[in-house]
């Protein structure tokens, strides 16, 4: 038999799409492995660029320089799935993309998204299509408030969502999500929120990470926990809803499944995303093979890595002005300071992060 012609050996090029934390603790992953890696993003100076081999600095719709990226690279994978799907259909005409349009068309659209997830026997909040504003009415009476409001397109931290309570203008909630489609969903009163990050090898293998519990302040990951403190059955329940997701996308990469954990033990899924994950950052620490590692690993045709914890987690990020407290993070013993390179510290915007372990237990 011949050389797997899927796989990319160590030496080869990785090209990412995007240029943010995810693509540059990407770059440094693959760094450790060999790889050199190939940043594609609009903007200049990013995070990833700064520690990869080369970057191009173009547009997502600028087909040319889509088509010479891909010349310039051996895969390619992206590290935010509000890429234009039309971005990776341009380098996958050179290039294997990992994971493939699929994947990412499906987690971009909330719409797509929910339907996947019901396709896919995966219980979800009760939810409806808005599409305008007079859709509203009719989907909020059925759902019934609270709800919360949600563009079905470029949302996330929080951001193209809105609360709907009982007797809440319900204009003025459609005008502050931008008068854009959207979807309606029931608010759910949980009892804490958990994620799974789950690896799929190019032959279908998969790997799922302990489940982790995530605290949100104003709709920011603020801290995870790993593990999630949640009985075994339900952590079981959990990972096997994620390698339902990632197999029926026939995903190769890194998939994150946010979830509720409902009052009465029920596990609801929140949103996917096909890419490493803020809620997956601890394992940078605290497990034999990071998601970033996964990723390239999955990417490159690789075998997957063992992502057994090496002890008790917990990662907080650093939002904004809380970047400020770095002087003080070097000096703890035992806070493993992650800071991503970014110039300016705008408020909500992730600046780093911090990962302290307990490996006594
Ligand atoms: P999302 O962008 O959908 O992940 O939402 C961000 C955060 O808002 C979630 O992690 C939750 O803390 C909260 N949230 C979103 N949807 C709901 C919901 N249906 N019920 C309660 N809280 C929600």
């Amino acid at each position: 038999m011949g050389a797997d012609a899927r796989l990319v050996p160590p030496g080869g090029t990785i090209g990412i799409l995007g240029g943010g934390q995810l693509g540059r603790m990407t770059a440094m992953a693959a760094a450790r492995l060999g790889y050199r890696c190939h940043i594609y993003c609009p903007e200049p100076e990013s995070p990833a660029s700064q520690v990869a081999a080369a970057t191009t600095v173009a547009s997502y719709d600028d087909v040319p320089a889509l088509i010479r990226f891909g010349d310039a690279i051996d895969v390619a994978t992206f590290e935010f799935e509000n890429i234009p799907a039309g971005a990776l259909r341009a380098v996958a005409t050179r290039r294997p993309v990992r994971p493939g349009v699929k994947a990412l068309e499906t987690a971009q659209d909330r719409i797509a998204e929910k339907r996947f997830f019901e396709r896919e026997g995966i219980a979800t909040a009760p939810w409806r299509p808005v599409l305008d504003f007079p859709a509203l009415g009719p989907a909020l009476a059925h759902i019934g408030a609270p709800a919360v409001l949600k563009t079905t397109r470029q949302g996330y931290d929080g951001k193209g969502q809105a609360r709907l309570l009982a007797g809440t203008d319900a204009i003025s909630a459609w005008r502050s999500v931008g008068s854009k489609p959207s979807i309606i969903e029931g608010m759910v009163d949980f009892e804490r929120e958990v994620s799974a990050i789950v690896a799929r090898g190019i032959d279908g293998e998969t790997d799922c990470y302990d489940i982790v519990e995530n605290v949100h302040l104003s709709g920011i990951l603020h801290t995870t926990t790993a593990p999630a403190p949640i009985p075994p059955q339900l952590a079981e329940a959990a990972k096997a809803m994620a390698r339902r997701a990632v197999q029926a996308l026939e995903l190769v990469g890194v998939l994150a499944v946010e979830m509720f954990v409902t009052r009465d033990g029920q596990l609801l899924a929140n949103e996917m995303a096909p890419r490493p994950h803020n809620s997956g950052h601890w394992t940078i620490d605290a497990a034999v093979t990071s998601q970033f590692e996964q990723l390239v690993r999955a990417v490159c045709g690789l075998p997957l890595g063992d992502p057994a914890r090496t002890g008790n987690a917990v990662m907080t990020n650093l939002i904004g002005d809380e970047i400020e407290a770095w002087p003080e993070l070097v000096k703890e013993a035992g806070a493993r300071v992650h800071l991503y390179g970014k110039s300016e510290a705008r408020p909500g915007r992730k600046m780093g992060h911090v990962t302290r372990v307990d490996t006594s237990r």
